[in-house]
């Protein structure tokens, strides 16, 4: 099943120079699960360079819009036609369950069928200008190269939301998956074969963060880095992208409040709090670990809560009755296990989970039991920094102001949520939280159209949507006079 474990450079696939492999393992029993390529700066320079080439090349610069539209929706129906054997690919390389594998690979397709949809509708505008004898258009040109470093949560998706704009636009490309989970990016550039971008438009390098990732943020061919991951990373890009001063797009983490006022239909929000936290076993930037509930509802919820969270069927992915699978690796399991301990220390009650499971079906896997913690508050390190597992912390609130307030109260401005039937308390509320997206009476609701992003230090930029588009592109303001006469400013 595994075919493509190389690096993918100038339309070759090829070792690393240094001939370096990695073995990328299965979270769900730490087995190896393949062996790439490992590159190293060298590698990255030469993809670099590959990709600046095809930039300029006649081959790329002189398709049409409409021509590159073609391919990147091509690539779409690609990803449908495979989305089984990619769906597998991503349950094996991330644990997560194959029902949202799934569900990623037909979100893929239908991005790449967006935004080649929207190639050849974006191209530009014309605008008034003071002179009635001159024309002013407003020409949008690709950014030119850009730098893709990506992440582990949701591997392909996140890639997607990067690729399908930036070829749609008319950029040339380089990415950086994961080095723990490189897999079906491998497998979508062997797609991408098939339809016949020409040679170097599309480039892959494998390898850590500290040298390609750092590579492709510092070197001055590149035009601009796209990056999905951690904030302390996302701080590290900007610094790195300074020397050209390159354009930074950042989809850094969350702390993502999901309120629950005491007029809200809070028996669904409780299968909506589930989601918000336990799909990909809480690994999601936008994941609403941070449970407000209004005092007067409080004990009715949490008794509902637990007696669903200890029904949570843990295993393996790939098995149909799974609903929750492992973490990404030791290490993420050893953080998620810190912050619970130290919650409990700092007087947070422990109402379920908190461990990970003694099956010895799971033992060999990252698994950490869907855990609730209660009488959380907002002074607390799990309140203030992402947890990145399956951890809800509950707080209370007596009043509005008071849960705006401290859903507002946190470094991060990803997403947020609330549930009530009060018309006029949306309005208020949805105005008042300081967050990318606002989802009412619902919760993690993600689709192409909408624009993407986080206020504060979530982030920079917007991905999905015209705006994703916008990220990849210059606007240029082409101004023609048609009757020029001196202006006799200087002199007679
Ligand atoms: P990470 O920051 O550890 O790594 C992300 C990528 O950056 C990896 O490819 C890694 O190799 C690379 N990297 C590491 N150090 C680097 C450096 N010095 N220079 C350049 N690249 C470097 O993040 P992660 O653990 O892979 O992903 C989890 C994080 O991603 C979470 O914080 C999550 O919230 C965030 N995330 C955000 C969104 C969003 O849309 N906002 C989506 C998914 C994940």
């Amino acid at each position: 099943m595994i075919k493509t474990t190389k690096l993918y450079i100038d339309g070759f696939w090829q070792d690393a120079i240094s001939k370096e492999v990695r073995t990328i393992y299965n979270p769900f029993d730490n087995q190896p699960l393949a062996t790439v390529a490992e590159g190293d700066r060298e590698d990255a320079q030469n993809a670099i360079k590959s990709a600046k080439a095809a930039f300029e090349s006649v081959a790329w610069r002189n398709l049409s819009a409409t021509e590159r539209g073609r391919m990147v929706y091509t690539l779409g129906d690609l990803i449908e036609k495979n989305k089984e054997e990619l769906a597998a690919l991503e349950t094996l390389n991330t644990g997560k369950t194959l029902a949202e594998s799934l569900w990623d690979m037909e979100d893929i397709a239908g991005i790449f069928r967006y935004y080649g949809g929207l190639a050849d509708k974006n191209e530009g505008d014309t605008i008034a200008s003071p002179n009635p004898d001159s024309k002013s258009l407003l020409v949008k040109e690709p950014i030119g190269v850009v730098g893709m470093i990506c992440p582990w949560n949701y591997p392909l998706l996140q890639a997607a939301w990067k690729i399908a704009p930036a070829l749609a636009a008319g950029c040339t490309m380089v990415i950086k998956p994961s080095e723990f989970t490189p897999l079906t990016t491998l497998l979508w550039a062997s797609l991408a074969e098939e339809v016949g971008f020409p040679k170097g438009v599309i480039n892959i390098v494998l390898g850590p963060g500290q040298t390609i990732g750092a590579e492709l943020a510092e070197n001055w061919e590149v035009d601009m880095v796209s990056f999905t991951g951690g904030v302390v990373t996302g701080k590290k890009i900007m610094q790195a992208a300074a020397g050209n001063v390159k354009k930074v797009a950042l989809e850094l983490g969350g702390k993502n409040p999901h309120i629950l006022f005491e007029d809200g239909d809070w028996e669904t929000a409780i299968d909506f709090i589930l989601n918000g936290v336990f799909f990909h076993a809480g690994q999601i930037c936008s994941a609403g670990t941070r449970v407000m509930v209004a005092s007067s509802i409080h004990d009715e919820v949490v008794k509902h809560l637990e007696e669903r969270i200890s029904k949570i069927r843990l295993g393996n992915g790939m098995d149909k009755d799974t609903q929750m699978g492992p973490l990404i690796s030791q290490a993420q399991l050893d953080k998620v296990t810190n912050h619970v301990q130290k919650a409990i220390k700092e007087g947070a009650e422990l109402v379920v989970g908190g461990k990970k499971p003694t099956d010895p079906a799971l033992i060999n896997g990252f698994f950490y039991e869907p855990t609730l913690l209660t009488g959380c508050t907002a002074d607390m390190a799990i309140v203030k920094e992402e947890v990145f597992g399956p951890v809800i912390h509950v707080e209370k609130f007596d009043t509005e102001d008071e849960a705006i307030k401290k859903a507002n109260d946190t470094i991060y401005g990803l997403s947020a949520g609330f549930w009530t039937r009060d018309t006029q308390r949306i309005d208020r509320v949805s105005k008042a939280l300081r967050f990318g997206t606002i989802w009412v009476n619902d919760f993690n609701v993600y689709f192409v159209q909408a624009p993407w992003g986080g206020y504060k230090q979530s982030g920079q930029g917007r991905e999905l949507g015209h705006a994703g588009l916008e990220e990849f592109q210059e606007v240029k303001h082409i101004y023609q006079n048609f009757n020029p006469s001196p202006l006799n400013w200087f002199g007679n």
